[in-house]
């Protein structure tokens, strides 16, 4: 097993707070050095890419660095179900699925050095949750090395498994607290013959949550449908675009984007059509931050709200702010917004609060855990007991998650 000497940290290493930071190659290796951490009562930092490690300004004793564990890949395309080493590439795994035609199909933000490990433990969505949900919809097993050292599965590698809990989902987005990923089984889904991108441009977020609204409830089968405006709309800035993507064979896209079209047709749309393939990747793609703009946002929240709240949400917090840039999920009640140097943080976290939202900030002005999920959820006293029972010692990345965990 590598030991990485802090001399030959690379820039995203030498950030880590870790007194040590080690590269084990298999899960034997992981659990040894978990069941002696577990022994000698050290704390310990699960690194997958690197990209979002957030440590709440603690220190640790041992980062594992877990990009070696990147073997053992196993796709079964007749039963549309894989298993990753949670150190692979996520591109290089959906590139791996792509031969067969098939793809996990979630589309979280990340620019290529993310691995399955870390998008699962961030719990990490995109613009297509509208139809594919998240990844709690794809996990079906998970391999884990738990706080005593000892690896344990869940699940099994099944498109329908009905006996017992679900303890796949407890690893989704806990962000390491609850023990390492060693692998991840998913099911799979088909990649789609041919994408289309349409959007339509409305003046107010009224008209634009309306008008998708009403493409939800229509025999449309929509793929993606966001409503952007801002730095996520690649023209009129200042406009509510809704935009919507649709998937499917030839002849079916063509069925879809006439029925399509004439809901379009007589909407209060200033104009639509379908999206140039410059715009639709700028849509489809854009990561939410580090973009290249002239006023790169400070920071962002992504916000979890009952989906009959979001159009008041989106009124409170853009009106009178023509230069609001906010991203809406209007299916899936979430709402990412900018966070500018003047934004009042406080009051925009006691709203969602009394809408029964939760939100998590990344991004300047956040270093402790109340900044990065200022709203405890209802859930927490169970979740510490969860943490627990399967992190006795409390050495899985302590202090660093939701309520303190
Ligand atoms: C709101 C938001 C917006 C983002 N936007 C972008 C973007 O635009 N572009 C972009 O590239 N990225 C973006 N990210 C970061 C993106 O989510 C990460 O790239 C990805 O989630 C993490 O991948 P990673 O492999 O780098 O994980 P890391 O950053 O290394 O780890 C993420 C978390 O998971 C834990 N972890 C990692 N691996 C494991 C494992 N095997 N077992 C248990 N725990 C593990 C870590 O301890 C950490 O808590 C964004 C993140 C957030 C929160």
């Amino acid at each position: 097993m590598a030991v990485i000497p802090e001399t030959e940290r690379n820039t995203v290493w030498e950030q880590i707070p870790a007194n040590e930071i080690v590269a084990p190659e298999n899960k034997e290796e992981i659990s040894e050095i978990i069941a002696g951490a577990y022994r000698d009562r050290k704390t310990v930092l699960p690194i997958g890419g690197g990209n979002d490690l957030f440590t709440a300004n603690k220190q640790f004793d041992i980062g594992i660095d877990l990009k070696n564990l990147a073997s053992c890949f196993r796709h079964t395309p007749e039963d549309l179900t894989a298993t990753f080493p949670a150190g692979m590439l996520f591109s290089e795994a959906q590139g791996k699925l792509e031969e067969s035609g098939q793809w996990i199909p979630l589309n979280p933000p990340e620019n290529g050095t993310s691995t399955v490990g870390g998008i699962i433990s961030a719990n990490r969505f995109g613009p297509r949750r509208h139809r594919h949900g998240t990844a709690r919809d794809w996990v079906i097993a998970t391999t884990v090395v738990n706080g005593e050292g000892k690896i344990v599965k869940a699940g099994a590698n099944v498109v329908k498994n009905v006996s017992g809990y679900d303890l796949n989902k407890l690893y989704i987005g806990a962000r390491g607290t609850l023990g390492i990923l060693l692998d991840i089984s998913f099911k799979l889904a088909p990649i789609p013959e041919k994408r289309i991108t349409f959007r339509a441009c409305f003046s107010t977020p009224e008209e634009a949550l309306g008008m998708s609204n009403q493409i939800n409830n229509s025999p449309v089968e929509v793929e993606a449908l966001t409503v952007v405006k801002g730095r996520w709309a690649a023209a009129k800035a200042n406009h509510w675009w809704v935009l919507i993507e649709l998937m499917g064979t030839e002849q079916s896209l063509a069925d879809q984007s006439t029925i399509l079209s004439s809901i379009l047709e007589k909407s209060s749309a200033n104009r639509w059509g379908e999206a140039s393939k410059e715009d639709t990747q700028y849509y489809w793609k854009t990561t939410q931050l580090g973009n290249n703009e002239a006023s790169p946002p400070i920071a962002e929240a992504t916000i979890s709200i009952p989906k009959s709240k979001v159009e008041q949400l989106v009124y409170n917090f853009s009106e009178g702010k023509p230069d609001c840039s906010l991203k809406i999920l209007p299916a899936s009640g979430s709402v990412i917004v900018k966070l500018t140097e003047g934004s009042d943080r406080s009051t925009f976290v006691d709203q969602i609060s009394e809408m029964d939202g939760t939100v998590e900030i990344i991004g300047s002005g956040v270093s402790s855990v109340k900044d990065r999920w200022p709203v405890a959820p209802p859930s927490l006293s169970l979740m510490k007991h969860l943490k627990k029972h399967l992190d006795p010692h409390g050495l899985f990345a302590p202090g660093t998650f939701v309520g303190g965990i």
